[in-house]
């Protein structure tokens, strides 16, 4: 960095500071990144906790920065809100991830799975509010041909605590045609645990530190009443359950013994390219 000492300090490194990741520099290279295709997606299996099947992926976005290399979500997807840039990002996501599901179905030869691979797309608060949600979603389904129900739209528990019925008539009406909404990073907002019948939700995605709570071994049994608990609740309200962060073996049997239904993580597969989710998913229907 340089210092106000003078010259003397003027051509310390440049390059270290054009290397250097700021807010600034990235949130002003999001809009021409998107134009150029900077972005791309990994995709993390789904597995049926029952039979260990593929059933789909969740999508997540990268950023290969010119400069800076692989960014993850983490590090932009904050910015791309501040700045309303997730619109457009999350718009391209949602289709670009649609897409790959259609590939992946076009792909798959009949009777050998264990249905039609699914896909599941991470929604930010903006494009919650955003006017356009519906149609655009309507449009890139229709216009990719994919059915509603191998879609899966990811909203964060926080972002609909406290939710007002404006805010879920969209989410609303994507469930009616057949979208499923899962409740992502479930246990995290404090919720109210009533308050889950007036959501339009299907799924919940229990977070990452609750499964870490299992890594233990014995696991706490106060964790597991408390996960026996929340499957039971939604189970009795319909809801499947989704356990994320799933790094063991042994994390993955004491979780389909309490009931879960869906797993993800570093055990199964980390994210991935669309072809691998493709060649995992076979060769568990092959095997
Ligand atoms: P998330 O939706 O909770 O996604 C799960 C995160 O956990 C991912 O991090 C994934 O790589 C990581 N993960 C998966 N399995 C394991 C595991 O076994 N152990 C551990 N330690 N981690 C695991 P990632 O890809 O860095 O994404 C971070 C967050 O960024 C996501 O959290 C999601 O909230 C957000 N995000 C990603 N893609 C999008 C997107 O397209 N749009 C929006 N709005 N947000 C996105
Ligand atoms: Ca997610
Ligand atoms: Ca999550
Ligand atoms: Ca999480």
């Amino acid at each position: 960095a340089k210092s106000a000492g003078g010259n003397r300090f003027e051509l310390a490194d440049p390059e270290a500071d054009a290397r250097a990741i700021t807010r600034h520099g990235l949130t002003t290279a999001l809009p021409a990144a998107l134009e150029r295709g900077e972005f791309f997606i990994e995709y993390q299996p789904l597995v049926h906790l029952g039979d260990g099947s593929v059933r789909g992926a969740e999508a997540l976005v990268r950023w290969l920065h010119p400069q800076h290399g692989v960014l993850g979500p983490d590090q932009f997807i904050p910015l791309a809100e501040d700045t309303g840039l997730i619109v457009p990002l999350g718009r391209w996501v949602l289709e670009e991830s649609v897409r790959q599901a259609r590939t992946w179905q076009a792909r798959t030869p009949d009777g050998a799975d264990a249905g039609p691979l699914r896909v599941n797309v991470n929604l930010s608060p903006c494009q919650l509010t955003h006017p356009g949600l519906v149609s655009d979603t309507v449009d890139i389904l229709e216009r990719l041909g994919l059915a509603p129900g191998a879609l899966c739209l990811e909203v964060t528990e926080s972002a609909l605590i406290g939710a007002d019925d404006d805010l879920l008539k969209p989410l609303r009406r994507l469930a009616e045609m057949g979208v499923d909404i899962a409740l992502d990073d479930f246990g995290t907002g404090y919720s109210n645990l009533a308050n889950l019948r007036r959501l339009p939700v299907s799924v919940l995605k229990l977070d990452r530190s609750f499964t870490q709570g299992m890594q233990r071994f014995p696991a706490d049994p106060v964790d597991l009443k408390i996960v026996e608990g929340i499957v039971a609740l939604a189970h009795s309200l319909d809801l499947a359950v989704t356990v994320e962060g799933v790094e063991t073996g042994a994390q993955a049997e004491q979780l389909r013994d309490l009931g879960c239904d869906t797993a993800q993580g570093w055990y199964y597969a980390r994210p991935g390219p669309p072809d691998r989710l493709h060649e995992l998913a076979l060769a568990d229907a092959t095997g």
